[in-house]
């Protein structure tokens, strides 16, 4: 497996890749300390998203981040000061039903309160007070999802931007502008804001090097 991207995204996918067992190659153009979303990010990290699904993953990645065993440091990487989200408009879904959700979800301390007890004026019904949800170092929860990735067996390769991707029957080839890498699957994770490297067009898998950087 090849992963374009060496973000949060990116490592985090290719972290968990490599404890499945698959061979895993992580390629990025930048390096550890470059200026994307990831090392701007505020890190902040909490269950609550008024949308049930993505509060779903949210609760498991939040889970994720809280439990130590998950971490080479041996340590969660969480400063848990807690998170209180209010409303912006009077349309958002019921707080209440967020809340039950997120303690059903095993975060038994999330509740909430309403303008009184906060003494701020709320557009909604209430704001949701998550006491297990903080803040991370971003760039430092990439760093460690990379370490996993080598301790798994797995390559990390900084300061090569992948130009192209071209695929074939059960195949693929990454081209960067250095060497091209053969991979049975590829995960694009270059962020949000930025164009996917291209793919021409299917079938004619191409290969150069022959020698570094196969991977299944
Ligand atoms: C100011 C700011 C504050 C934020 N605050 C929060 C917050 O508090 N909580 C929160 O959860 N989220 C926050 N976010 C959002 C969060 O930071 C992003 O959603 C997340 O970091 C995106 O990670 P990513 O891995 O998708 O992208 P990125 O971190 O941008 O990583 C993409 C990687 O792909 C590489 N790449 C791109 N193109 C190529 C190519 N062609 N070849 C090789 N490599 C390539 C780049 O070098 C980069 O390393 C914030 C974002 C910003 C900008």
């Amino acid at each position: 497996m090849v992963v374009v991207g060496a973000g949060i995204v990116g490592a985090g996918t290719a972290a968990e890749l490599a404890r499945g067992g698959r061979r895993v190659v992580v390629l990025d153009r930048g390096h550890p300390t470059s200026r994307i979303a990831t090392t701007l990010s505020g890190g902040m990290v909490r269950a609550y998203d008024p949308d049930p699904k993505i509060r779903a993953w949210a609760a498991e990645s939040l889970h994720t981040y809280l439990d130590p065993s998950r971490w080479p440091s041996g340590e969660s990487e969480v400063r848990a000061v807690g998170s209180v989200t209010m409303p912006s408009t009077g349309d958002e879904p019921d707080p209440a039903a967020a809340a039950a959700d997120l303690v059903a979800a095993g975060f038994r301390d999330t509740h909430v309160r309403d303008s009184n007890a906060l003494g701020v004026a709320l557009a909604g019904a209430g704001a949701v007070v998550e006491p297990s949800a903080g803040y991370v170092e971003p760039a430092d929860v990439a760093a460690q999802w990379l370490t996993r990735v080598r301790e798994n067996g797995g390559e990390v390769h900084h300061g090569l931007t992948v130009t192209e991707l071209l695929t074939g029957p059960g195949a693929a080839t990454v081209r960067t502008d250095q060497v091209s890498v053969e991979a049975g699957n590829v995960v694009v994770a270059t962020g949000a804001w930025q164009p996917p490297p291209s793919s021409p067009k299917a079938g004619g898998c191409w290969s150069r090097d022959g020698g570094r950087g196969r991977s299944r």
